[in-house]
């Protein structure tokens, strides 16, 4: 225990590496504040918000529609567990349905949760239909999560070793390579598990071909196509999901980050024979389905399933992509961007390999706030709705950082 006993109100940066776990390395600066696309930090220094909270603040800090709908509802019941259902949770579950391929949802509190029932009901179906279908195909560099089962499908062993044997009969393909799919998924596979965009592993795209290609096969060996649309979903890539820009549609997916535009709330998503194999007592959550969750996700739904909001998204992309693209080119610092929507990666050009991190410190220091996927890729995952001024705004402070970025490389190497 510390013996200095410290008001809890004089926590500093410093505090974090006294009585935080170690896993995370957060900047210096401590947001006290967010408004819409902006946010300050306890200096009162005003920074604007590509990141969106790792692609989970939707509408923005504080949309006023979702904090009526969290104030409404704290006034009226925060929790019940799932030994009885509640209104939030059935409204926004006929919402999730009545907007998408899916019969059935299933709640839960984060990503990875999300994912580990769609693999465990995965299993469950395949091992149902014959005990030797158990094979999970993913692919490498995906993400899907931080629990053992979730870390082991995703594509990063990294994130899997060291923590003992880890579960088996999981394959890794390359992605985007349908040849692969084709010689690998058989009638002992139960289910092919894709990132349409892959978020984490460097905001890449899956083409159509490999989509289609892995439908096909999942319909050709009775296996479960499970769309891992944690970053991908509610409206980031200017569809409310991205299977519907694909027009391939799965058997199971996924929905966290954006559900609940940054209160903890995620569902996996299902065809009713899927969903058949989920008997009572074979999975649960006691946060699952919470009012306080369910009720902000549905005024999220609300604002975000509309054809004028997804307009603007995808023009937004395109405002986005362009000024990217001219700040890689002046500085000759990123490749192309890539992406869709809203989920953006610019690619470090190869003198400044590995060199993504530095950007975005540069550009909290010129008080705009971006994100890697990996070293190589500055990823930006903006508010929906982020003004048009501040996304011209952010885009000529993320100049700024890259032009003191250039000088200071012209310093070192005369
Ligand atoms: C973030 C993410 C996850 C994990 O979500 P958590 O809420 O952090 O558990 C899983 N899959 C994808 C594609 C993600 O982007």
């Amino acid at each position: 225990m510390n013996t200095q006993q410290q008001t809890p109100s004089a926590v500093t940066r410093a505090t974090f590496d006294e009585v935080m776990a170690p896993t995370y390395k957060p900047a210096e600066m401590i947001p006290v504040r967010g408004e819409g696309s902006r946010l300050w930090d306890r200096q009162g220094r005003e920074y604007i918000d590509f990141a969106g909270g790792i692609a989970v603040n939707l509408l923005g800090h504080c949309h006023p529609q979702l904090v009526a709908a969290l104030e409404q509802q704290a006034h009226a019941l925060w929790h019940l567990s799932n030994v009885m259902t509640n209104e939030p949770a059935l409204r926004l579950a006929r919402k999730l349905t009545a907007a998408t391929f899916a019969d059935r949802v299933f709640f839960c509190n984060s990503g990875g949760e999300a994912n580990e029932a769609a693999f465990k009901l995965a299993r469950r179906y395949g091992v149902g239909i014959d005990p030797a279908k158990h094979q999970i195909i993913a692919f490498d560099n995906g993400f899907h999560g931080r629990t053992l089962f979730t870390v082991s499908v995703g594509g990063t062993p990294r994130y899997s070793q060291g923590f003992g044997p880890i579960p088996a009969g999981i394959t890794h393909l390359p992605f985007n390579d349908p040849a692969a799919l084709e010689a690998t998924v058989s009638d002992s596979t139960c289910a092919v598990v894709v990132e349409l965009v892959q978020g984490e592993g460097g905001v890449i795209p899956a083409t159509p071909e490999f989509v289609q290609t892995a439908r096909r096969l999942c319909d050709k060996h009775r296996a479960l196509l499970v769309f891992d649309e944690i970053q991908t979903g509610m409206g980031r890539t200017g569809h409310l999901y991205a299977y519907q820009h694909y027009d391939v549609i799965p058997d199971v997916m996924t929905s966290a980050k954006g559900l609940g535009g940054g209160f903890p709330i995620a569902a996996m998503l299902c065809i009713e024979r899927a969903a058949q194999v989920l008997t009572v007592g074979t999975h649960g959550s006691t946060y699952g389905g919470n009012p306080l969750g369910c009720a902000v996700a549905g005024a999220v739904l609300d604002i975000v399933n509309d054809p004028t909001l997804l307009a603007g998204v995808r023009r937004r992309s395109q405002q986005l992509c362009d000024g990217l693209d001219a700040i890689g080119r002046r500085h000759g610092i990123f490749d192309p961007v890539r992406g869709l929507g809203l989920l953006l990666g610019a690619p470090m050009s190869p003198a400044w390999q590995g060199r993504a991190k530095d950007v975005v410190d540069a550009g909290l220091r010129h008080g705009v706030w971006c994100l890697v996927a990996g070293p190589e890729v500055l990823r930006l995952a903006p508010s929906l709705v982020i003004p048009e001024a501040d996304l011209a705004e952010g885009l000529r402070r993320l100049d700024a950082a890259c032009a003191e970025l250039i000088g200071q490389r012209a310093h070192t190497t005369a």
